[in-house]
């Protein structure tokens, strides 16, 4: 494992694309067979390791804070040398940072979307800041953990959210449902119950809107356990310190 002082980005990043790969292959058949999105978490770490990574190939960055983000999105050395970057924002989005975050450069989706009042206000504000009339890709966060400090919505207000969005903001892209989870489950007692629950919460809010399975994207599983999630369908994982190496410790 890379450490903070010699990060070795590359066979990080190598690393977790073959246990991605590995992964897939021990996968549930009747999941849809998609291929998962890596995002590289950058968040604490510099912008020459986001380039490194992004030199060997990797893409999709995702950030938790508005600052954060929006800084390295400007950030001229990236702007110059990763001009297809996507940016994920991940973290707790509130409404003063809203308009920060959509002038980010590149920004390719908020995956944490936690209210009909969040979905309304990036609808409102998104036509400021796209170019031609491409709408902004959104996930629904869901706080399957039951945990009052987690962001996202109840499992069982999945449907009525998804239909608000589908409805009411015509200028976002509903992908699908993110969730962050408990941290530290111990598989040795089976399957992730949060992981368990988003797949549970696709299935439902599939049928209830008519909605295609194979469209509807799952972003779950970080460092610790973005295998477990893809053998139980995550389509989005995202991994930051086996990548970039540990962060100090309560810098998340
Ligand atoms: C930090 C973070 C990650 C990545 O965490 P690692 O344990 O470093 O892989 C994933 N998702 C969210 C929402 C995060 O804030």
């Amino acid at each position: 494992m890379s450490s903070d002082q010699d990060p070795n980005v590359m066979i990080g990043l190598k690393n977790v694309l073959s246990k991605i790969e590995a992964a897939v292959a021990r996968r549930n058949a009747n999941l849809p067979q998609i291929a998962p999105r890596l995002v590289a978490v950058s968040k604490i770490k510099p912008a020459a390791l986001i380039v490194e990574a992004y030199e060997h190939g990797q893409r999709d960055f995702g950030e938790n804070y508005v600052n954060e983000l929006a800084e390295k999105a400007s950030d001229p050395l990236i702007l110059e040398k990763c001009k297809d970057i996507k940016w994920h924002f991940i973290g707790h989005l509130q409404t003063n940072k809203i308009n920060k975050l959509l002038g980010s450069p590149n920004l390719y989706i908020v995956e944490t979307v936690h209210s009909e009042k969040l979905a309304d206000n990036l609808n409102k504000q998104w036509p400021k800041y796209r170019k031609s009339d491409e709408k902004l890709p959104v996930m629904v966060q869901i706080n399957t953990s039951a945990e009052e400090a987690k962001n996202g919505i109840e499992p069982s207000e999945t449907t009525k959210v998804v239909e608000y969005v589908l409805k009411n903001c015509p200028n976002l892209d509903f992908k699908g449902l993110m969730t962050i989870g408990q941290y530290d489950y111990d598989v040795s007692q089976g399957p992730n119950p949060d992981f368990l629950t988003l797949v549970k919460c696709r299935q439902e809010v599939c049928e209830n809107l008519n909605l295609d399975i194979n469209n509807v994207e799952l972003s779950m599983g970080m460092s610790t356990d973005y295998e477990h999630a893809i053998e139980l369908g995550a389509t989005t994982v995202r991994v930051g310190s086996v990548i970039f190496g540990a962060r100090p410790p309560k810098a998340n």
